[in-house]
């Protein structure tokens, strides 16, 4: 492979741009995962995550991708035959929903165009209407990663409450999760799953279950056969049980590090950030949409996510020639559409370790594609760079304004 100068920026919805710091800090030699150094730094990492899942339950750390995660919570909570209500959001609800299937549970669903978030109103009716309760678990993802879309976790969590409904509530935020506020304890959800590449900005490799006091509860009396994704087995008396085998070292390096970075920048900080850019990104999206040949996937303003922009690009123009355009002539990696939406968005990621010049270059790059490609738009770069500016926190006050007008 020829030489590419400069940085290659990298903007899929995970993995994500890694920290020097994090990277720095996984560059370590093996060591005896049974010494007290090394389980003191691993208990500190469990305890410091409850925090960022807002909780005072218990967090689990799965050597896995977040598909074991997803596992996770299934086994540890239903049964063969248990019905689950997962409503469709796009590509993620729909392979979850399928694993449930997989593994001997039934499927319910809320059909859904894949542009819209889940109406908390259709939730309720159905809660209602299952007054036998047959329904075990309602699983959302919180921000569907295939469409840019974000759910309104406390309004599906009021439509549950309001029904009168005892189902657990399993929220997927492998997308939002140190993008966007979700409290787990405050607002009543019963288990958080997460992972690693995403707002984390470690590598690929680790998962996480944020588990509440009523699903520990549901966990002890649920019979399915497991094992290695078992939350009793993990909360055993022996430290080496956490891990349900050998550490993942380097990992747990690397996520000491950025759980240090999250408590330096702020929880509140984080989520700010990401709102600011991912406002930038979205009225850059929305100059380009004026020339006629892109749009938001996700038609309500609101319910766009902090950490993920679906773009649709208008009929007879295929998406995966801006994707491969921007990464190939201009250094911009972006996601591409999904299952139904495969030729039909590109998808710009824009979580973890990215500040407004990172944004800002990522911009540039795929407005040079839409150019390159003489796709008819509006540059949106000045836009983007505006509501940065206004919206940048207050660091340098300016000895007099009126000298730079
Ligand atoms: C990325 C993602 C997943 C899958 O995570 P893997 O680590 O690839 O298994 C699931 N759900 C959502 C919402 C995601 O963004």
């Amino acid at each position: 492979m020829a030489h590419r100068p400069g940085l290659q920026f990298l903007h899929t919805p995970g993995p994500t741009h890694i920290p020097d710091r994090v990277q720095n800090a996984m560059h370590q030699k093996a060591v005896d995962f049974a010494s007290p150094d090394f389980m003191d730094l691993a208990v500190s990492c469990f305890d410091d995550l409850k925090p960022l899942f807002g909780t005072e339950g218990e967090v689990f750390i799965y050597t896995s991708s977040g598909h074991g995660a997803w596992e996770a919570a299934f086994v540890n909570l239903f049964e063969p035959g248990d019905v689950v209500l997962i409503p469709e959001t796009g590509r993620f609800s729909r392979v979850w929903g399928e694993m449930a299937e997989a593994l001997g549970l039934e499927m319910e669903t809320i059909p859904n165009d894949w542009r819209h978030a889940i109406d908390p109103g259709a939730v309720e009716t159905i809660l209602r209407n299952d007054t036998e309760h047959r329904i075990r678990g309602v699983l959302v993802v919180h921000t569907e990663t295939a469409t840019g879309v974000t759910s309104d976790m406390q309004a599906i969590r009021r439509a549950i409450h309001a029904a009168g409904h005892p189902a657990l509530f399993v929220v997927d935020a492998i997308a939002s999760w140190l993008t966007t506020e979700l409290p787990i304890d405050a607002w009543g959800v019963d288990v958080a799953i997460a992972a690693s590449q995403k707002g984390l900005m470690l590598p690929p490799g680790l998962s996480f279950a944020a588990v509440g006091d009523k699903a520990l509860a549901a966990a002890k009396e649920c019979k399915t056969f497991r094992e290695y994704w078992s939350w009793n087995a993990r909360l055993g008396v022996e430290q080496y049980r956490r891990f349900c085998g050998t550490a993942p070292e380097q990992h747990i390096f690397g996520l000491r590090e950025a759980i240090d970075i999250l408590g330096e920048e702020g929880l509140d900080n984080v989520f700010h950030r990401h709102r600011r850019l991912a406002a930038a990104v979205q009225l850059a999206v929305e100059a380009w949409s004026r020339g006629g040949a892109l749009e938001v996937n996700a038609v309500r303003p609101e319910e766009r996510a902090d950490s993920i922009t679906a773009i649709r690009t208008t009929e007879g123009l295929d998406a995966e020639d801006i994707r491969r355009v921007a990464r190939e002539v201009f250094d911009v990696a972006c996601g591409g559409g999904l299952a139904d939406l495969a030729g039909k968005v590109f998808r710009i990621g824009h979580m973890g370790d990215l500040n407004d010049p990172m944004v800002l270059g990522a911009l540039g790059g795929i407005e040079a594609a839409l150019g390159y490609l003489d796709i008819a738009h509006q540059s949106g770069l000045a836009d983007a760079a505006s509501h940065l500016a206004e919206t940048a926190p207050h660091l340098i006050e300016p000895a007099d304004k009126r000298q730079y007008v």
